[in-house]
């Protein structure tokens, strides 16, 4: 890889968690460290702290084992794609700026905390999923019910328009049931990874 270091020697590397793509820290590395990180697949930095090459866990057993390593558009910065072994700072979080390393399910994710706060603040004036929640939780398994029935009729229909409409309400309804059982979607993503191979 053609990297460009500064005058120091050394290249700012990114790390990024491969599955969640959560920002965990940045470090250096000099060529040294980029080798070493290439033949171990395990992060290497160069400390600048220490002044010597820095496997990152080699105290704390909190490796980061290497996924990908991706060069940016004008070679002066890595990205490291990485499965982190713990949390990756030494201050005990998962990233260096004190985060946790979640799964994230982009404007599903958002859904999901909306749905949350309406169910928190009870208003059933305002809010169709604090009345349905309301109701108690076999009517929001029934609607689940509905709206699958509904969704495999519009896709036997061949109706695009509404099979997408039915699909929406099938999967806010889903989103709903899931969280009246107190579950998230993080915890279907890992009954199905538990199923592969
Ligand atoms: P470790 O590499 O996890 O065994 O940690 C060894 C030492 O490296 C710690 O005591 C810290 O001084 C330093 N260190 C570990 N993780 C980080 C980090 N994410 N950012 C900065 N320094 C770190
Ligand atoms: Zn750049
Ligand atoms: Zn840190
Ligand atoms: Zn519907």
């Amino acid at each position: 890889m053609d990297i460009k270091y500064n005058k120091e020697g050394l290249v700012p590397a990114i790390i990024q968690d491969a599955i969640t793509k959560n920002v965990l820290m940045l470090g250096y590395m000099n060529e040294e460290a980029y080798n070493k990180t290439i033949e171990t697949k395990q992060v290497t930095f160069y400390s600048r702290s220490k002044q010597r090459l820095w496997t990152k866990g080699e105290e704390s057993g909190n490796f980061l084992n290497l996924v990908d390593i991706k060069n940016d558009c004008d070679n002066d910065t890595l990205l490291l794609q990485v499965e982190p072994v713990g949390p990756t700072c030494h201050k005990g979080t998962d990233t260096c700026w004190g985060e946790k390393n979640m799964a994230s399910y982009g404007f599903l994710s958002k859904l999901e905390n909306v749905i949350e706060e309406r169910v928190a603040n009870k208003d059933t004036n305002k809010s169709y999923v604090a009345s349905l929640f309301a109701k108690g939780i076999n009517k929001v398994a029934q609607k689940v019910g509905e709206e699958a029935v509904e969704t495999v009729i519009e896709a036997m229909d061949n109706n695009d328009e509404l099979f997408l409409y039915e699909s929406a309400d099938l999967l806010f309804h889903y989103l709903m049931l899931l969280q009246a059982k107190g579950f998230r979607l993080k915890d279907i993503e890992d009954e199905l990874k538990g199923r592969q191979k």
